[in-house]
């Protein structure tokens, strides 16, 4: 490069003092050649300048071009050589930079074009640099955050590679590698399928995988990243479904255990109260408060064991195809007697056929109705009915008793949650009636809600789905 801006100074040098050159010699001979015309033109006492004059004249010329040639040769070599390797650093210094040593720097404080230059590579230099430790930093934070999350995690490209992988998800599946083939990694069908709902759907979604690690469960969420990529988080469910089932398990011997001694103590005391054995008023009274909690225990076991066969599964759902209004139909007529004064009445029906266990959908009207009879007071009626639409039908069961707050709804279909526990116990309550009818309802693919305002009465929806697809 030097040799290149040395060549170009020296032809612009030789250049200038050509024109130079030539533009005095032109003026030489003219002034010569006027001199001859006007001899007094040229202002010299004597004779006009003879030819020899002129020739001497135009030599000294040519001999002082060649010189001053000569020198700005000289100069061009000097200023191209310095010029070129102030270049030359800058464009090592921007290949550095381009490589990513971002820390180059090319310090050259001259004030000339070059040096500023020079100054603004430089400051540019040191804003990326600053930017990139932003980032970086920001990298190792939220990888660091990754890494300390006990669920695994890692992210899969667009065309199924794995781009990172936690710590977590490393000792989980050791030979999970990055930029391997997902597929060819991780086998299970429902974490594939998961991902690949992300990739179609652009939403997140969910999946028990059980085939990811020997005897262990995951419950597997793939969500979408900028750019096709997606998030796998696997959260691992075994220790918590083991510690679920063993509670379940003890829930349900404890009941079946009562059972039968609880069944004794009933068909004792009324064989007692029966018999006259107890004649005194307290004795008598004793025996009642006896029974009484002996059926709120019975009451109460029997609950909890079907809870705990609808919330294992171990209560086998026998779904078939059932009209929507048959079900109400079965409810209003099979269950007066559990609405006691108040009278059941089916307010709206629909033609549709839903996917149902009767049994277990007349067990959950038969809780729903028990609730509206026991909270309202009097003998308002209470309404039935069903609305559809293209996937689902509705259920409802509506009262007009006292309502509920707002503050209790969330949680009104959890187990034991009770807005008035003395009322809900004097009432013969157990706490588990609206548990086992969102479970049986969740077993149904189907969902529960309330509609609900204190003095406005309550309304509990169910869905179930449809079987005839309209
Ligand atoms: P419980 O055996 O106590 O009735 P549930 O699970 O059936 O238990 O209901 C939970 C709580 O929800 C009840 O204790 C009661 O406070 C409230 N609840 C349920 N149904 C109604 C209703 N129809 N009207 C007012 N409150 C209700």
């Amino acid at each position: 490069m030097g040799t290149r801006i040395f060549a170009k100074l020296v032809v612009l040098a030789a250049v200038l003092i050509a024109i130079a050159t030539a533009t005095l010699d032109f003026a030489v001979q003219r002034s010569w050649e006027a001199s001859l015309h006007h001899p007094a033109a040229v202002g010299a006492p004597g004779a006009a300048p003879d030819q020899g004059d002129v020739g001497s004249l135009r030599r000294a010329l040519i001999t002082g071009s060649a010189v001053a040639l000569l020198l700005a040769t000289l100069l061009a070599a000097v200023a191209a050589r310095s010029i070129a390797r102030r270049l030359q650093r800058i464009i090592q210094a921007v290949e550095r930079l381009a490589s990513g040593e971002l820390a180059t720097r090319i310090t050259d404080a001259s004030p000339d074009e070059i040096g500023q230059l020079a100054t603004a590579i430089d400051r540019t230099a040191a804003r990326l640099q600053e930017m990139f430790r932003g980032a970086e930093h920001s990298r190792n934070q939220f990888e660091t955050l990754l890494n300390s999350i006990e669920d695994g995690v890692l992210a899969v490209s667009s065309e199924g590679r794995v781009l990172w992988v936690s710590r977590a998800m490393g000792r989980l599946l050791p030979h999970v590698r990055m930029r391997e083939s997902l597929p060819e990694m991780i086998r299970d069908p429902e974490v594939l399928h998961a991902v690949q709902n992300v990739r179609i759907t652009g939403a997140a979604s969910h999946a028990r995988a059980g085939s990811i690690a020997p005897g262990r469960v995951f419950q597997c969420t793939a969500a979408p990243l900028p750019g096709g990529d997606v998030v796998v988080v696997l959260h691992d469910l075994t220790d918590a479904e083991r510690v679920e089932r063993t509670r379940r398990d003890f829930i349900a011997n404890v009941s079946h255990e009562l059972r039968t001694p609880l069944t004794s103590i009933e068909g004792f005391t009324e064989t007692l109260l029966e018999s006259g054995a107890a004649t005194d008023s307290e004795s008598r009274e004793f025996l009642e408060v006896i029974r009484r909690n002996t059926l709120r225990m019975s009451r109460l076991t029997e609950d909890l064991l079907t809870l705990a066969r609808v919330e294992s599964g171990e209560w086998q759902l026998e779904k078939g195809s059932v009209p929507a209004g048959s079900l109400l139909e079965e409810a209003a007529t099979g269950l007066q007697y559990v609405a006691g004064e108040h009278s059941l009445q089916v307010r709206e029906t629909v033609e549709a056929q839903v996917l149902a266990d009767r049994d277990a959908i007349h067990q959950v009207f038969s809780n729903l109705v028990e609730n509206a009879a026991k909270y309202s007071a009097g003998d308002t009626p209470i309404f039935l009915g069903a609305t559809a639409n293209a996937e689902e039908v509705e259920f409802y069961v509506k009262d007009q008793g006292p309502g509920i707050a707002a503050a209790h709804v969330p949680r009104l279909f959890e187990r034991f949650y009770r807005v008035d526990k003395a009322r809900s116990r004097e009432a013969g309550g157990t706490g588990l009636g609206l548990a086992i009818v969102k479970h049986i309802i969740m077993n149904h693919q189907g969902r529960v809600r309330v509609e609900t305002a204190v003095g406005h009465g309550s309304t509990f929806f169910f869905t179930l789905p449809r079987s005839d697809g309209a």
